[in-house]
């Protein structure tokens, strides 16, 4: 592995722009680039991403756990009412970033991702 990355960053819900909507995912980890005092980089689904240290979460390895993200109803969902609507409250798969819907709306102690197959615990005592 000669290209490790420097660590794995979760971006904080707070961050939530609009010119990130659709390449950095709620609750899903991406590569760490490069890391400065101010700023990171990330890896997103193969372009670099500039975002705030204040808005990430860094951990040193690859998390294996789905996060949980919660929706309030406040919250803007493009998706509501379309197929693509996972609800207020899913799983993101920590390798592929794979929105997992829950079924019936209760959070199971484990999950399996259905596009890479994943199989980790759901961490639902995190806010993701
Ligand atoms: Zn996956």
């Amino acid at each position: 592995m000669g290209d490790q990355p420097l660590g794995w960053a979760r971006v904080w819900y707070a961050l939530k722009r609009e010119e990130d909507e659709g390449l950095l995912r709620q609750g899903a980890w991406y590569p760490v680039v490069t890391s400065g005092v101010t700023r990171a980089v990330l890896e997103v689904s193969g372009q670099r991403v500039t975002v705030p240290q204040e808005a990430l979460e860094v951990r040193d390895k690859r998390p294996d756990r789905f996060t949980v993200v919660y929706r309030t109803r406040e919250d803007p969902n493009p998706a509501r009412g379309t197929r693509a609507d996972v609800g207020r409250r899913y799983g993101v798969c920590p390798m592929c970033a794979t929105r997992l819907p829950f079924r019936n709306n209760v959070i199971p102690p484990v999950a399996t991702c259905k596009e890479c197959g994943h199989q980790g615990i759901v961490a639902w005592w995190e806010t993701g």
